[in-house]
This record gives C-alpha cells, sequence and structure tokens, in this order.
C-alpha cells in the first residue's frame, strides 16, 4: 500500500489563530519546543527578561516531558513503571492527577496509556502505519487508565500490567499554556497571546473594546480563512482536529485522536473540537476526549465536567456536514465565515 505522508505541522501554519488573534506580532518569540512552535506576543518591548523565563519554563517542561530523552520523566515512566513505582516532577504529576480525573469523568475518551497504539500506528511519524486487526488486538489489553497507579505522597507512578506505556501529547501543552499564563500574571504583564501549537490563550485585556478575536480554523482548508471568529475575553482555546496530524493512504485518511476503546483512529461525525475555558490543560484534555466521545455524549457531559471542575467550558463542534454546533447559551459573539458552512444547535 502506498502511502503518503502529509506533514500538518507546517511552521506558518501554526501562526494562523494568532495571527488573528492578535492582528500584530511585533515583540512577540517563537521556539520549537512541546514538538510543536511555542509562540508569545506579549505586546511591548523591553520584556526580554520576561520572554527568556517564559521560554526557559516551556524548555524545562519540554525536557520533562520528552518522551524519547532518557532523563526525562517520561521516559522514565515508560521505561520502568511497569517495575516499580517512578518518582516524577511536579508538573508531571500534576499532569498525571489532571489525566486521571478526565478520562474518569469522560468513560475513558481519554487515555494517556494509549501510548502503545500512537507508537503502533506512528501517524505523526515519517513511516506510518495502517494496524492490522490482530496486532490492536495484542495491544488494547494495554490501554486503560485505571492501571494507573498515582501516589501523591511522593509523587510517584506505577503501572499494574508489564509493556504499558503513556502518552501525554493530548495534554501536556495545555498544562505549558497555563504555566505561561502564570509567569504573565507574575509579572502583571497586561496583555498577551499565548499560541502552543493551537493551545491558544488570550490573556489580559486587548486594546479598546478589550475583548480578542480567535480564529477557529477551517478544517477543510487550515491553510485559508478561518471558519469561525469568536469574539472573547482572557480565556483559552484549544482545538483538536484531524486535519492537524494525519496520513493518507489511496482508500483512507488517518488521524492522530485515537480510540481507547477500539484502537483506530476515531472516526466519527466530527472534523474538529474547540474547548474554551480559563483552564488551557483541562480544555486541551478534554478537546481530545470530546472528539473520542463525539458531540452527543459530550454535550451531555458537560454541565456535570462545568460543576466537578468549577471552571467555565464552553465547546464549538465542527462537523463534516459542514454543520457547527455551539454549547448550548453559548456566552461568546460567534461569526461563521465561509457561506456553506452553518452553525447548527440540538
Ligand atoms: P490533541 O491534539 O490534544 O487531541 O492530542 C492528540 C495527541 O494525544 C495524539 O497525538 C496522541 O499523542 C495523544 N492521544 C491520541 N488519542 C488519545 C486519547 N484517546 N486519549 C489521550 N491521548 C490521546
Ligand atoms: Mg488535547
Amino acid at each position: 500500500m502506498k502511502i503518503t505522508l502529509k506533514n500538518c505541522y507546517l511552521f506558518i501554519l501554526s501562526f494562523l489563530v494568532v495571527l488573528f488573534a492578535s492582528c500584530s506580532v511585533t515583540d512577540s518569540r517563537y521556539e520549537r519546543l512541546l514538538g510543536t512552535v511555542c509562540f508569545v506576543n506579549l505586546y511591548e518591548s523591553g520584556k526580554e527578561n520576561i520572554y527568556d523565563e517564559i521560554f526557559e519554563r516551556l524548555r524545562q517542561i519540554d525536557d520533562e516531558f520528552d518522551l524519547f530523552q532518557p532523563q526525562s520523566d517520561l521516559y522514565r515512566i515508560n521505561a520502568f513503571s511497569d517495575e516499580r513505582p517512578v518518582l516524577v516532577s511536579d508538573d508531571v504529576f500534576t499532569v498525571l492527577e489532571m489525566s486521571q480525573k478526565v478520562s474518569a469523568l469522560t468513560n475513558g475518551a481519554f487515555d494517556i496509556t494509549v501510548e502503545p497504539l500512537v507508537a503502533l500506528w506512528r501517524i505523526t511519524s515519517d513511516t506510518p502505519h495502517v494496524a492490522e486487526q490482530y496486532e490492536i488486538d495484542q495491544i488494547l489489553p494495554l490501554v486503560d487508565y485505571r492501571n494507573v497507579i498515582l501516589n501523591p505522597q511522593d509523587k510517584s507512578v506505577q503501572f499494574t500490567k508489564k509493556g504499558m506505556k503513556i502518552d501525554l501529547g493530548g495534554i501536556a501543552k495545555g498544562y505549558a499554556a497555563n504555566e505561561v499564563v502564570r509567569i504573565c500574571k507574575k509579572y502583571k504583564v497586561r496583555r498577551a497571546v499565548i499560541d502552543l501549537g493551537g493551545n491558544v490563550y488570550v490573556y489580559g485585556k486587548k486594546k479598546k473594546s478589550g475583548l480578542w478575536n480567535v480564529g477557529i480554523k477551517n478544517p477543510e482548508h487550515p491553510d485559508m480563512a478561518p471558519l469561525v471568529k469568536l469574539t472573547l475575553p482572557e480565556i483559552s482555546v484549544v482545538t483538536s482536529g484531524i486535519y492537524e496530524r494525519y496520513f493518507e493512504t489511496k482508500e483512507k485518511l488517518y488521524h492522530h485522536i485515537l480510540s481507547p476503546s477500539s484502537g483506530y483512529p476515531v472516526d466519527n461525525e466530527l472534523n474538529s473540537v474547540s474547548v474554551i475555558s480559563e483552564d488551557s490543560m483541562l480544555a486541551d484534555a478534554l478537546t481530545t476526549a470530546f472528539f473520542v466521545l463525539g458531540r452527543k455524549e459530550s454535550m451531555k457531559i458537560i454541565p456535570s465536567l462545568r460543576e466537578y471542575f468549577g471552571v467555565q467550558i464552553e465547546a464549538v463542534f465542527i462537523q463534516k456536514n459542514h454543520n457547527i454546533f455551539f454549547t448550548k447559551k453559548f456566552p461568546y459573539k460567534y461569526t461563521v465565515l465561509y457561506e456553506d458552512w452553518h452553525s447548527a444547535s440540538d
């Protein structure tokens, strides 16, 4: 079978949402970290020390979460947690705790133990593989977040099954975005746009109106004008879409969000899901979970998620049939920018 890999990590594309959000990239800084382009704009000159601290922090998070660096926490977890408890940093432990909560509240739709499936499909690599059913069947018993044991006393993690591994690609960027915001608050930065590969945080008040415009990409044309324009106060907007990372065969498109129950890339009505919340880590995990659950199931659990986490959770579901669903009583102004796409409601 001939596989044509489409690398959707084009540097220039990752700026699209930010440009839309900020209309100006003066005094900005970017670096390739966390497997993506991390972009921050503080809108003021003379802020070099703050940029330095932000990017040092992002580099530190990148080091801790690097799957392939033998010193990293994640590498040590995957190498040894199936034999003994592995002590991890506060950063990694915080992300693991949130991952486990989201897994439990989404009936396992979000599950960091998908790593063996991610490694089988290799969707984001140069050598993707269309997995055979028998290969998936061998791996599926390793995929279950309930077999990850976290000990908050010593901040250790252990797996109950040999061969288990974890992947934090569905949540780590959200945690990093929260950390950038924490630094902005510490220095009383007035306004900032943070875009860590689609994990967008608009921080502070934009000049004049105080509100920001954030675009959600057109999943069919991610390199063109955004499909939806949202007008928002300080908040995070995180999107997971099938156009982000995928490979195509002649027959089918295989993307990077995997169903922990079937072992295959999720194939449902959705093209992308965006979650809007002040907690970017939660929003990140939920975009992945909602993608797996589909729109109807996600909409059902959103009220209880809001109650549990005590934060705002709004969502935009972009469907393959060109319908765009917003959570009930969506509190932000939005505009659909293409005539052949329509906002819809249940
Ligand atoms: P995102 O773009 O935030 O939806 O994250 C997708 C990434 O999370 C993938 O590239 C995988 O590394 C990982 N992943 C894929 N499927 C799942 C899942 N069902 N639960 C948790 N992480 C996942
Ligand atoms: Mg995610």
